[in-house]
């Protein structure tokens, strides 16, 4: 019987070196009769015990609350821990759940507190040690705007939600699409992840994934160190990226891929701050003149770019570390029509002329509306017009749109 409990004493303390996570031991009689013997009560057998380690507790310093958004708009507070280790994983944040919990704890920024983790549960903040206070300590109060969008925070018992009804849902879309295979191409960051995150309070906005740790994610039920540290991977491999995925990541409406692809051609930057300082200070004249941007599309970035939260948003992303390449810019495919520049006259049969359009540039192509010596190509469809004619008095190459659809292969 000792050696049993020597055993268990054991492990409790040295359960950290294991390579998988225990919380107790069982104990079994080996021999089937002894076993038979001892008989069963209710459906557990007597000869067969678990012993549950203590939950496992530390102290650590509350250094900050941060409020996140979750999916519904609910506003929910979360501590930033000094880093502790805790079951072998280090942790820095613990889920406040709501603000009346703040309130049951008597929490204050600053506090000292018991963190606990018992089980497979995230981690708690279970006492705040108020005889360790030095007088520093500030109380929390909850915002009274929305942190992602600003409008004005409402109270429902218990629960603080964004007056705005939509805000939760936009902003989970805004998050997929951040993370979506033409903006970061974040793979690891599913739908069902990123709403799990914005559940548990780990992200509200998209400078929130950047900030992640291994120990947010590995104490949260069903994902275990191992894909924690994938996914911490996966993100941390998409901090550098070119310039129209980081413009089409931000989600301005009217900006698509092509869009993104046009800015960041005519104006391109080497760093989040200079983007900032350059796309401020563009006009709606200095968007215009883009080709195939147009006045309701202008306007669309002249607005995102006057935006305080998207400034403030861009800083965010900047501070955490993301990195616009600075190498030429690659396009989205190959790169098969780059530098040459092409004129259509006629009708098409196959493409329309705004598929044909796309496609070129989509493979670093030039589309002109007038033929010159320097055009490379005119595609001429159905009754071609004068464009035609002056693209062979200058011996530019005519093909039609089969011989296209061959190029583009
Ligand atoms: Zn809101």
């Amino acid at each position: 019987m000792g050696e049993v409990f020597e055993f268990r004493n054991y492990w409790e303390k040295h359960r950290e070196k294991l390579p998988y996570e225990i919380d107790g031991v069982v104990v079994i009689v080996n021999e089937n009769n002894a076993f038979e013997a001892a008989g069963v009560i209710g459906k557990a057998p007597r000869a067969a015990i678990a012993y549950k380690f203590s939950a496992k507790e530390t102290t650590t310093i509350v250094e900050g609350i941060k409020v996140q958004v979750g999916r519904t708009g609910t506003l929910t507070p979360v501590a930033i821990l000094k880093p502790i280790e805790l079951g072998g994983i280090r942790i820095m944040h613990a889920t406040l759940h709501n603000f009346d919990q703040i309130e049951r704890l008597g929490l204050k920024i600053g506090d000292t507190v018991i963190v606990s983790r018992a089980g497979d549960v995230i981690p708690q903040i279970t006492k705040v040690l108020a005889e360790m206070r030095t007088g520093k300590e500030k109380a929390f109060k909850m915002p009274l705007n929305c942190p992602i969008d600003s409008s004005r925070v409402i109270r429902e018992g218990a629960i603080y939600r964004c007056s705005n009804e939509q805000c939760g849902a936009r902003n989970r879309q805004s998050l997929r699409h951040f993370v979506s295979r033409m903006a970061f191409d974040i793979r690891g960051l599913g739908g069902k992840i990123i709403d799990r995150f914005l559940d548990e309070g780990l992200i509200s906005d998209a400078s929130d994934i950047f900030e992640l740790e291994e120990g947010d994610i590995a104490v949260l039920e069903r994902f275990g160190e191992k894909s924690a540290q994938n996914i911490i991977r996966e993100i941390g491999s998409h901090k550098t990226i070119s310039l129209e995925r980081f413009i089409y990541s931000l989600g301005i409406l009217h900006i698509g891929e092509e869009t993104a692809l046009l800015l960041a051609k005519e104006y391109p930057v080497s760093s989040i701050k200079e983007l900032i300082r350059k796309y401020k200070g563009l006009s709606l004249e200095d968007l215009q003149k883009i080709r195939d941007i147009g006045p309701k599309v202008a306007q669309s970035i002249y607005n995102w770019f006057h935006g305080k939260r998207n400034i403030h948003f861009l800083e965010k992303l900047d501070k955490v570390g993301i990195q616009i390449e600075t190498k030429k810019l690659k396009n989205l495919k190959t790169q098969s029509l780059k530098g040459k520049t092409f004129v259509l006259t006629g009708s098409l049969q196959i493409m329309s002329r705004d598929e044909v359009k796309e496609k070129i540039r989509e493979l670093g192509g030039d589309v002109s509306e007038s033929v010159s010596k320097k055009t490379d190509y005119v595609v001429a469809g159905n009754e071609p017009g004068s464009k035609l004619k002056k693209a062979k008095r200058l011996g530019v190459k005519i093909i039609d749109e089969k011989q296209f659809i061959d190029l583009l292969k």
